[in-house]
C-alpha cells in the first residue's frame, strides 16, 4: 500500500453526468443500443478519474457509475437473489428491494471486471469498494434461510470468492461497505463474524466503511473486526464521536469522513486541515487516510469536485507541516 502520509482517497460514488443520467434513462426505455450505453459508461467512468485525478485523490474508483444503489446492483449478480419490484424506504425513496428465494451461490464477477478497467485506465491507487454480507442481507427479504445469520454467512462465502478473484487480478485495496452494521448494534457479533468469513485468506489492504450510526454502541467491539482500517463518517457530525474513540485505543487505521457530503456548502482549504488535525488526537498521522464522510454521488459534480480538490490540498498542506 502507499508510503505516502495522510492519502486521499474516496468511498466510492461520485456524481454522474447528467448526460449519462439521460442515457440511463433512455436504455431503460429500449431506446438505445447495449452498445451504446456500455460506451457510455465507459466513457462516463473516464470523466470521472480523470476529475478525481485532477482534484488530487492518491487512491480513486471508478465513482460507480455503473451502480444505482449499493444491495440489488450486487444481488442481481448472484444465484438465490430475485429482485421484486421497487419498495418505499424513507419517505418518498424508492428501491428494488432484493429477496433471497434459494441458496445463495457465486455466479458473475462483481467488481472484478471494473477493477481491471479502471487497472488500465489510471495509474494512481485503487481501491474497491463493495458491500458488505452483513447489509445486504439486511436490506433483502429473506425466503430461504432459516435465520438472518444463516443466510449472512452464505453470502459472505459468496463475496470471500470474487474478494479473491479482484485479488488474483491485482486489487490490493478494498473497501467493505456495511452501513447497516450501526443500524443493529445487537447483532454485531453476525456482522463480525460475516467480515471475517468474507476477507479469509483475501491478501489486501481492507477497510470497513461504516456511516450514518451512532457509533457509540459499536465501539471499542468494532476493533475486532479483521480489518486494516475503519472508515467513518465524521464531518456531518461535526466530529463528536471523536470523544468516543479515545475512550479505548483506536488499534487501527482511520479513514477520517473530514468533508460533509450531505451539504453543498465547500469547506475551505483552512477549515478541512483544521478536521484533519483532529485524527491526530486519536492515532499518529502515518495512521490516518483522508476522506469524504461517504460518497458523493447526491452532490452536484461541480461541488463534489471542488470539495475534493480542497480537501487534497489541505492534506498536501498538513503533509509537509507534519513531515
Ligand atoms: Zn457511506
Amino acid at each position: 500500500m502507499t508510503k505516502k502520509i495522510l492519502p486521499t482517497t474516496v468511498v466510492g460514488s461520485y456524481p454522474k453526468p447528467r448526460w449519462l443520467n439521460h442515457l440511463i434513462g433512455e436504455y431503460a426505455e429500449g431506446k438505445i443500443s447495449n452498445e451504446i450505453m456500455e460506451a457510455a459508461y465507459i466513457d462516463s467512468i473516464k470523466a470521472v478519474v480523470k476529475e478525481q485525478e485532477l482534484a488530487g485523490i492518491d487512491i480513486l474508483w471508478d465513482g460507480e457509475m455503473r451502480r444505482e444503489e449499493m444491495t440489488s446492483y450486487f444481488a442481481e449478480h448472484i444465484d438465490g437473489f430475485k429482485i421484486y419490484g421497487e419498495v418505499r424506504v424513507w419517505g418518498n425513496n424508492y428501491y428494488k428491494k432484493p429477496a433471497i428465494v434459494d441458496e445463495l451461490r457465486y455466479r458473475d464477477e462483481l467488481t472484478i471486471p471494473d477493477y481491471k478497467f479502471l487497472r488500465e485506465t489510471t495509474k494512481n491507487e485503487i481501491k474497491v469498494p463493495i458491500t458488505g454480507p452483513y447489509t445486504i442481507v439486511d436490506w433483502s427479504f429473506n425466503e430461504f434461510y432459516k435465520s438472518k445469520e444463516d443466510a449472512v454467512y452464505a453470502l459472505a462465502d459468496v463475496i470471500n470468492e470474487e474478494l479473491m478473484g479482484l485479488v488474483k487480478a491485482g486489487a490490493t485495496y478494498i473497501q467493505i461497505d456495511d452501513p447497516a452494521i450501526s443500524t443493529h448494534p445487537d447483532e454485531i457479533e453476525i456482522a463480525k463474524n460475516s467480515i471475517e468469513i468474507a476477507t479469509r485468506g483475501v491478501n489486501a489492504y481492507l477497510g470497513l466503511h461504516i456511516c450514518y450510526g451512532d457509533y457509540s454502541k459499536l465501539y471499542p467491539q468494532i476493533l475486532e473486526f479483521p480489518v486494516d482500517q475503519l472508515d467513518f463518517e465524521l464531518a456531518n457530525k461535526n466530529f463528536k464521536d471523536i470523544e468516543i474513540f479515545k475512550k479505548y485505543e483506536f488499534t487501527k487505521d482511520i479513514g477520517f469522513g473530514c468533508v460533509d457530503v450531505h451539504i453543498r456548502r465547500i469547506e475551505s482549504v483552512g477549515e478541512i486541515k483544521d478536521n484533519i488535525k483532529k485524527a491526530f488526537t486519536i492515532v499518529e498521522p502515518k495512521r490516518v487516510y483522508v476522506d469524504p464522510d461517504c460518497g458523493l454521488k447526491l452532490l452536484p459534480s461541480g461541488v463534489a469536485f471542488e470539495k475534493l480538490k480542497n480537501m487534497c490540498t489541505a492534506a498536501k498542506e498538513l503533509r509537509s507541516e507534519t513531515a
